[in-house]
């Protein structure tokens, strides 16, 4: 089965509201998530409610534990793509299946509390917004070096991002409307930095805040390089500020170059050439490694380019799992 929009048959009823989980090697939090997210769906919207499990290629037994428990609670969709993806495609690809009026995006791990849906959607009733975002004022169990480099990162985006407000300390965890979150499946973007997406379609947006837990159970999935992976990502498909720098940069070195000319000239009409071996040196590795640096940066746009280009699907779905029940059309 491949990945496309149509994941979610339009002949299906529309829930009131769907909760949308990615999960990469999470067996040791699905049975309490999906206590806990159907304890606070039931409290909010009753029965009207589905809850779209991701594996994401899990190496651990998510899938069948996932897969158990699609076929016996009728409210829950498994969906297994065929290799890990990434948080932002397993995300998508939960994003393209769910059918609710209201979405939920929420971790697998129980770090943003589901606990926070019944205010959240009084939110977006009472302001009548589309999308009510989750700003993190704490960040418990976290190591001191990912709450620095998390906060900076998030600065440091919001300074460069080109027309848009990306909300500072903000994760993918957010309600949505329906009518964004369509907007949203309809951007065709590879390299998806889905909490930058959002902000961009407009629309009413809110913030709510909340305390982050700690991991429920098990370990991170956003080691540093992968955490690195995503700044780059945000970073390049929300600002060219990055490729404006090259420009700056060798502006800056051409001014030096001239007074470094002016100086060679005058040492030479005064006969001293021969020192200089180090004022040598450093120009050559200055200029040398500024123009690997920006030959990168176009490097990191081009591949972009490149990979959109291809226009390959952006994850391949390889199982579904679903209660017999669910999949009923809706009555005529
Ligand atoms: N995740 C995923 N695919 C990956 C990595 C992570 O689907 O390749 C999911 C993971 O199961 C969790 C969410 O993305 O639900 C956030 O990951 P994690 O909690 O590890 O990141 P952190 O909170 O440490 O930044
Ligand atoms: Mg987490």
């Amino acid at each position: 089965m491949f990945a496309n929009a149509q994941l979610s048959d339009p002949l299906l009823p529309r829930p009131r509201l769907s909760i949308v989980v990615p999960c990469y090697n999470e067996e040791a939090c699905l049975e309490t998530l999906h206590r806990r997210l159907t304890e606070q769906a039931r409290t909010a919207v009753g029965e009207d409610y589905e809850i779209v499990l991701v594996d994401d290629g899990s190496k651990d037994r998510t899938w069948p534990m996932m897969r158990a428990l699609g076929e016996t609670d009728p409210h829950v969709r498994a969906l297994r793509l065929s290799r890990n993806h990434g948080h932002q495609l397993a995300l998508s690809a939960g994003l393209d299946l769910c059918r609710g009026e209201l979405i939920l995006i929420i971790d697998a791990d129980l770090q943003d509390p589901p606990e926070l849906l019944g205010a959240m959607i009084a939110r977006m009733e009472a302001e009548e917004a589309d999308v009510v975002y989750g700003v993190r004022t704490q960040r418990l169990g976290e190591t001191v070096a990912k709450r620095a480099t998390a906060k900076l990162f998030y600065r440091l985006l919001a300074h460069l991002s080109d027309g848009v407000e990306i909300p500072l300390d903000t994760g993918d965890f957010r309600l949505m409307s329906r009518r964004a979150l369509d907007v949203l499946q309809a951007m065709p973007e590879r390299s998806r930095f889905i909490r930058g997406m959002v902000a961009w379609i407009g629309f009413k947006q809110v913030a709510i805040e909340y305390q982050r837990d700690e991991r429920f159970a098990g370990e991170t999935n956003y080691p540093f390089v992968k955490m690195i992976r995503l700044a780059v990502d945000a970073l390049t498909g929300f600002s060219v500020a990055p490729l404006r720098l090259a420009s700056y940069a060798g502006f800056a070195f051409s001014l030096l170059s001239l007074a470094l000319i002016a100086y060679s000239l005058i040492g030479w009409l005064g006969g001293h050439t021969v020192p200089g071996w180090t004022s040598l040196m450093i120009v050559v590795l200055v200029l040398g490694s500024v123009q690997l640096f920006v030959l990168g940066l176009l490097g990191e746009y081009l591949g972009r380019l490149y990979h959109q280009a291809k226009g390959r699907p952006l994850y391949i779905v390889s199982e579904m799992a679903v209660h017999p029940g669910a999949m009923a059309p809706l009555p005529q």
